[in-house]
């Protein structure tokens, strides 16, 4: 396991992924121009504090991370405070209302990339208004938009979406209807707020279909196992 660990080359993993965030990039067709190029978030989950240690030194500044627990750790463990003192921590995961204080404390928080209703919202809101206290600079949130088709509740102004996406989609058959419908969404808040489309962030795009999330529009694409290796299946 430790050996299997240590052949994976996270520097050349972070380059790589660039490259090709770079070349995806300048394919993405004119009707998505103006939106913002691409921020590699990599996603750490399961992974060692090394490893995280050693993308950083490559010069990776943001990480995900989706659960709770791990984050809580990593965000707080010495040798990240101590290597990694510009270090970006994206949440990515399910957020439970009974974990926010958590959350909202960890040092180098800078987004939360799954608000996914408004009791959420209103509870990320009160809780970062306390913790802030006369600072008040706003805490950064995507709204997680369930594109199979739940609508984006109201009450919340968002300064971004998120999207996971279905599984394993055979581009084959097309585009991807997942990524089609977050730059829907996105064009509705765009133009019902008179903004620019790129004032406004789209966070789709994994290992496997980072580039194909980049053409279509994505500004954050989260990607994991094709920087950190293959990861075991959680099992239950
Ligand atoms: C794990 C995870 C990723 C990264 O997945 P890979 O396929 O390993 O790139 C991205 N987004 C979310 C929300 C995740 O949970």
């Amino acid at each position: 396991m430790l050996r299997a660990m240590s052949e994976v080359n996270v520097k050349a993993g972070i380059e790589c992924i660039l490259k090709r965030i770079e070349e995806a990039y300048a394919r993405r067709p004119v009707e998505h121009v103006k939106m913002a190029k691409p921020l590699l978030v990599a996603v750490s989950k399961t992974k060692p504090v090394e490893m995280i240690i050693e993308a950083y030194t490559a010069g990776q500044r943001h990480f995900g991370e989706n659960y709770v627990q791990e984050l809580v750790e990593k965000a707080q463990h010495p040798d990240i405070l101590q290597h990694c003192p510009e270090i970006k921590w994206h949440f990515i995961g399910h957020l439970q209302n009974n974990k926010i204080n958590k959350i909202l404390k960890l040092p180098n928080l800078y987004m939360i990339q799954t608000v996914d209703s408004e009791k959420l919202a209103t509870g990320l809101d009160s809780a970062w208004g306390k913790i802030q206290g006369d600072d008040k600079t706003p805490l950064s949130v995507l709204i997680q938009v369930n594109t199979s088709g739940e609508e984006a509740k109201n009450g919340v102004q968002p300064k971004g979406l998120m999207t996971i996406g279905a599984f394993g989609f055979d581009y084959t058959s097309g585009p991807n209807p997942d990524f089609i419908s977050l730059m829907n969404v996105h064009r509705l808040i765009f133009e019902e707020n008179a903004l620019e489309p790129h004032a406004v962030q789209v966070s789709m795009g994994m290992s496997d279909d980072f580039e194909k999330a980049i053409e279509a529009g994505s500004t954050i694409v989260r990607v994991g196992s094709a920087i950190f290796g293959f990861r075991p299946k959680k099992t239950a």
